[in-house]
């Protein structure tokens, strides 16, 4: 029987004349698409022998399914989505999008040779290194700076540079994990150094710290537990009272700071978000963040402190496996350029615009959306409704921002099936089910995306998608 069937599958050339396929190599190239139709026709034999295939298709079938097969070999596997989760830094949505001279400047320098590594005034080799660094002290008041490829990497390079096989002392409050694969004792065991817990969960003082220095201390390491707080019967030991006792015991002190805040929020309950000028100021040697946190720049790894402590971690070889590329320097250093005027880096910085973005500004988006979509949709009952946003990023785990959004109740489907088509456009749209309704925020959804979503709801709404 399925030896029968076999021989029942169209030849390649008559598939080759056929119309359909003429008119399908209109738009893919031909080896590509040969490719594509004989991987269809393998897996097409191979389901006959196991009689997950009874009938033999038609050649419009065939050249049909072959088109699908070209669509998904060639459409990149990273692609854009629109964000109405309300999650403003979405680790798993990319985290910062970037400010515009941003993207001009990183454009710029992939479309054309640059200074790179080039002392232009000596017309001589020069370190990459360098970019960034004019800008950063003067954000962040240290001596010296250097950027890496994340924080992850800063934590690991300066954990290694100063304390393989030495002991570093960590308060236990702060070991923690952060975005499931980053936990500071699994980072602190791989770099070499030895961790020394002191204090307990909720209580350490600087005396603990004091007695756990030796001969063999390494480092005094601060995390900040950026996605979790501790309540209740707490103290944490102050910074300023670890630098003095680094010191005084002659033990470098590093701050992981997390995400990298460059200016002062002054909002309810955000105020114990450590802000980087105000860290190193108060006399550590080294402070370490990320730059696609709060901060809205491409990814990296920006450590800022003394002279002689970039000094040494610049030799480590690990700083050649660690170093950012082109790109993410001149992301980094036009992002760093706009928090020269804070006034214009709030309005072009886009994670800073969504966090300050005035909540009767989402209001009327949300309210003229809604309007839009009433017009084009009747399957659906469209409400606006205040939700809560969340900066996100591990940051400022405590605060939600008071937001509007949508909320949508299908009538032909379920809400699921709308969530899951939604994700399934061809520009997908990630929105959060809450209460049986499909909530959109409108905070992380851009005003140029307001008719692809649009759009997007009409399709995922339609009965015959
Ligand atoms: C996010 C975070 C990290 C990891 O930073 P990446 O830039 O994602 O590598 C490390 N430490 C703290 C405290 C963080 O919040």
């Amino acid at each position: 029987m399925s030896n029968e069937l076999l021989r029942k599958i169209p030849k390649v050339d008559e598939i080759l004349v056929h119309d359909d396929w003429q008119e399908l190599i209109k738009s893919y190239s031909e080896g590509i698409a040969k490719d594509a139709l004989r991987q269809y026709l393998d897996e097409l034999r191979v389901d006959i022998k196991t009689g997950k295939v009874l009938s033999i298709p038609v050649i419009d079938v065939i050249v049909d399914e072959t088109r699908k097969k070209i669509v998904i070999l060639t459409t990149p596997t990273l692609r854009r989505v629109i964000n109405g989760t309300g999650t403003i830094i979405h680790t798993n949505l990319g985290r910062s999008l970037l400010a515009k001279t941003a993207i001009d400047a990183i454009i710029t320098v992939a479309s054309h040779y640059s200074n790179l590594e080039y002392d232009l005034e000596k017309g001589d080799r020069g370190d990459r290194h360098d970019h960034c660094i004019a800008v950063l002290r003067k954000l962040t008041g240290a001596e010296d700076a250097l950027v890496v490829n994340n924080n992850a990497g800063a934590v690991f390079l300066v954990l290694n540079t100063f304390a393989e096989g030495k002991e570093v002392i960590i308060s236990r409050g702060e070991l923690v994990e952060i975005g499931g694969s980053f936990r500071i004792p699994d980072v602190m065991k791989k770099s070499g150094a030895i961790l020394k817990e002191v204090g307990t969960t909720n209580r350490t003082y600087i005396a603990d710290y004091e007695r756990a220095i030796t001969d063999n201390t390494g480092l005094i390491m601060k995390v900040h537990t950026s996605n979790y707080r501790i309540r209740g019967f707490t103290h944490e030991t102050n910074v300023e009272a670890l630098t003095a006792l680094g010191k005084r015991s002659n033990v470098p002190t590093f701050y992981d700071a997390g995400s990298g805040l460059l200016y002062s929020v002054k909002a309810e309950g955000i105020l114990d978000e450590p802000h980087i000028f105000q860290e190193i100021a108060k006399g550590l040697d080294m402070v370490s963040f990320s730059g696609d946190k709060l901060l809205g720049a491409p990814q990296a790894g920006i450590i800022a402190g003394e002279k002689d402590f970039i000094d040494a971690l610049k030799k480590n070889p690990m700083t050649r496996a660690l170093r950012p590329d082109k790109f993410t320097l001149a992301g980094l250093e036009s992002t760093l350029l706009l928090y020269l005027d804070m006034e214009h880096a709030k309005k072009e910085i886009p994670t800073l615009r969504m966090i300050h973005e005035d909540v009767s500004v989402l209001k009327t988006r949300a309210q003229r959306l809604a309007r839009q979509l009433k017009k084009k949709c009747n399957n659906v009952t469209v409400s606006v409704v205040e939700v809560y946003s969340e900066v996100g990023g591990g940051s400022f785990p405590d605060v939600v921002i008071p937001s509007y959004g949508l909320s949508f109740i299908p009538h032909n489907m379920s809400v699921e099936a709308l969530e899951a088509r939604l994700r399934n456009l061809a520009v997908p749209i990630v929105g959060r089910i809450e209460k049986e309704r499909l909530l959109f925020d409108m905070r992380t959804i851009l005003q140029e995306d307001e008719p692809l979503v649009l759009s997007g709801l009409e399709t995922a709404l339609s009965n015959g998608q």
